[in-house]
């Protein structure tokens, strides 16, 4: 049968993921027809069809139309939400939940300190994540950049600092760094990628180069597992997807031994049942690569 190697510590909820999606179940359970969140608690797709088939669910422009929220349950996201999202949450008599993950709480609070000390922020990350958003929400005069041109593109300032959104690539950062360090006479990189997301790309880029193949488990729109993907894919064949459906026999011929990493976001059933199609598949060949 085919050999399945699974990243062996870092593949599958982290503990932010976790802690949110702990916080939506128990409060799926207290008997309230309808939780609310404030956007998708995490980015996987089956994840969230499984919240709203226990009435966990976005709000929605309707909901806000038909009114009646008062003394109902939000619960904010994983990714964090703004000051302004926590107001207006507050002022329609909400029951805030705050999932927001605990580490991505922690570099707000530095965006807002190193304004606070005259610094021009600037996180680097995706323009349209929750995370990104939410996190210069918190600043007045912090914005996002998403590549090394937009860098290069900066004037110079007097104080500059720079934090990352927690699931970008390390090597992007780091590059990152090199030119904001001559846009400013005092520059301060305060940039801290999530250990679960290193390590999972450390994990992935070890796994990537002892397979013949890699299968990557996680949401389309999940940044942590499209860097996966994007640090596996130099060393061998490597295939995204949301769900084992996605999969067919054919596309492992004549391999023998295939990785498998999955994204913070990605839940537990859904890599089981990856494992365990791939390990149904008789090996092609003889595995060309050392156990
Ligand atoms: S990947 Fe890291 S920062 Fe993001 S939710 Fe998980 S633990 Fe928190």
């Amino acid at each position: 049968m085919m050999q399945v190697r699974r990243a062996p510590t870092y593949s599958g909820f982290c503990g932010g993921v976790k802690r949110a999606w702990n916080r939506a179940i128990k409060a799926s359970q207290t008997g309230e027809e309808t939780i609310y969140l404030s956007g998708k608690l995490i980015h996987n797709t089956p994840a969230m069809r499984e919240l709203a088939s226990l009435g966990v669910r976005e709000l929605s422009e309707t909901d806000i139309a038909e009114g009646n929220l008062e003394g109902r349950t939000i619960i904010m996201r994983a990714h964090g939400e703004g000051p302004v999202a926590f107001a207006d949450a507050e002022a329609r008599g909400f029951k805030v939940i705050d999932a927001t993950c605990p580490i991505v709480t922690a570099v707000q609070k530095i965006a807002v300190q190193l304004e606070n000390d005259g610094y021009q922020v600037v996180i680097f990350g995706h323009r349209n994540h929750p995370e990104a958003r939410a996190t210069v929400a918190y600043t007045d005069h912090g914005f996002i950049i998403e590549t090394l041109e937009e860098a290069q593109a900066l004037p110079h300032y007097e104080k500059l600092a720079s934090i990352a959104q927690t699931t970008v690539l390390q090597a992007d950062y780091v590059d990152l760094v090199e030119v904001l360090r001559t846009k400013a006479d005092h520059y301060e990189d305060r940039g801290r990628i999530c250990g679960w997301t290193l390590h999972a790309q450390d994990e992935a880029v070890a796994l990537a180069s002892s397979v013949e193949m890699m299968v990557v488990v996680g949401g389309r729109d999940s940044s942590n597992t499209i860097q996966l993907v994007r640090v596996s894919e130099p060393h061998c064949p490597t295939l995204h997807i949301e769900t084992v459906d996605e999969l067919t026999v054919e596309m492992f011929a004549g391999r023998s031994v295939v990785g498998l990493a999955a994204g913070a976001s990605t839940r537990e059933s859904d890599i089981a049942a990856v494992i365990s199609f791939l390990e149904a598949i008789p090996a092609a060949v003889p595995s060309l690569v050392e156990a």
